[in-house]
């Protein structure tokens, strides 16, 4: 650092923000951005729109017959990067800084989340099974605690079919759980004992039938045929289109066995995305492609329910089976929500056992 080099581009550890913190001097430990300032500039370097009052000095530097402005930590003098009056949000700043100078420390969330959302199938239940009698035990004993979310790509009916209905009949719900069926183009509440609407982002007509014929075309492309026995390949349902490569009822098994590594359904996606320009298409269970308007998805829904709830960001925890890079997780992991990464609805299982053990600790002191 002392000798002021620049790392090659593209190269950094912290080049794209993961996860949110304070990027501190790697030399000194004096902190200097926030991860709230980072944004993606494409030049392959991390940048910043502002540093944190006092952290940098600013010298000018006429290296390499240019004229730049160099940036180094005010405490230590260290050489951090560059700045330059080209950035595009509201400061006009961007600083140009070498990962190898900094060193990211994460935000931890202080105690216990006060709110837990969860993905539906992989993570709560088994894909498309009800779920489990444990885990509706242990679901209610944490709702006593702190309101939950679940979000999937599943409709409303599906949603009864596979969770709530295993519910004990008179639970009261409200404003306890939530629901966000569709990736969160709707969301049904519990009140005056009843499940109710609270928002539903339907497709207008004209975009639900351009989804509807993309899809078709996809269908002919990949040479998708209806098995009478399997139900239909492709299901509209207002605020999200959905397509089922097998049939919405094909044996869990044979959808299983289609696409494990997502390989047909990235090269549809990439089919879908030029014909629809404007919408979302994700990558679903085991079979599907869904469609919504763009912009809903489960971090929208996760923005919503910590809105809703009037708590930050990071006293969510987000539980999900798919927040690896392409599963139907990511987004919310990609927005910046504390996420839990697990195996199946067992592994869900003993981290909630654990969970409710320090709510109830929490509860007791
Ligand atoms: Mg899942």
């Amino acid at each position: 650092m002392k000798e002021k080099f620049t790392e090659p581009p593209f190269s950094g550890k912290y080049l794209h923000k993961t996860t949110d913190g304070t990027y501190k001097c790697v030399a000194c430990d004096n902190p200097i951005f926030s991860s709230d300032a980072q944004f993606d500039s494409g030049t392959g370097w991390p940048s910043f729109d502002q540093a944190i009052p006092g952290a940098v000095k600013e010298i000018p530097d006429s290296d390499y017959g240019m004229n730049r402005v160099e940036i180094v930590c005010a405490k230590c003098g260290s050489h951090l990067g560059h700045v330059f009056n080209d950035g595009p949000t509201k400061t006009g700043k961007r600083y140009c800084i070498n990962s190898v100078c900094l060193n990211l420390e994460e935000k931890k969330q202080d105690g216990l989340p006060k709110a837990l959302a969860f993905d539906l199938d992989g993570t709560l239940a088994s894909s498309k099974y009800r779920i489990e009698d444990d885990m509706v035990n242990v679901l209610c004993k944490i709702l006593a605690h702190v309101p939950i979310a679940v979000v999937s790509g599943a409709s409303r009916e599906q949603f009864n079919e596979q969770f709530l209905k295993y519910f004990p009949k008179d639970f009261d719900f409200t404003s306890k759980l939530y629901i966000f069926p569709q990736n969160g183009a709707e969301l049904i509440e519990y009140k005056n004992g009843s499940w109710v609407v609270d928002y539903e982002n339907s497709l207008d007509k004209r975009n639900e039938k351009e989804i509807v014929s993309a899809l078709n075309l996809a269908l002919k492309k990949f040479d998708l045929k209806e098995n009478r026995d399997y139900g239909s390949l492709i299901e509209s349902r207002g605020d999200q289109v959905t397509l089922s490569a097998l049939g919405q009822k094909a044996p869990l098994e044979l959808k299983q066995k289609w696409d494990p590594d997502q390989a047909i359904r990235i090269k549809m996606k990439a089919f879908l995305e030029p014909l629809l320009p404007d919408d979302e298409i994700r990558i679903g269970g085991a079979t599907s492609i869904d469609i919504t308007k763009r912009g809903i998805h489960k971090a929208y829904a996760m923005s919503y329910f910590i809105k809703m709830l009037n708590i930050p960001k990071n006293d969510l925890l987000y539980i999900g089976d798919a927040l690896f890079p392409g599963g139907n997780d990511e987004i919310v992991k990609k927005n910046g929500f504390v996420c839990q990464q697990v195996d199946n609805p067992q592994h869900t299982l003993i981290i909630l056992r654990d969970i409710l053990q320090k709510y109830e600790e929490a509860s007791r002191k």
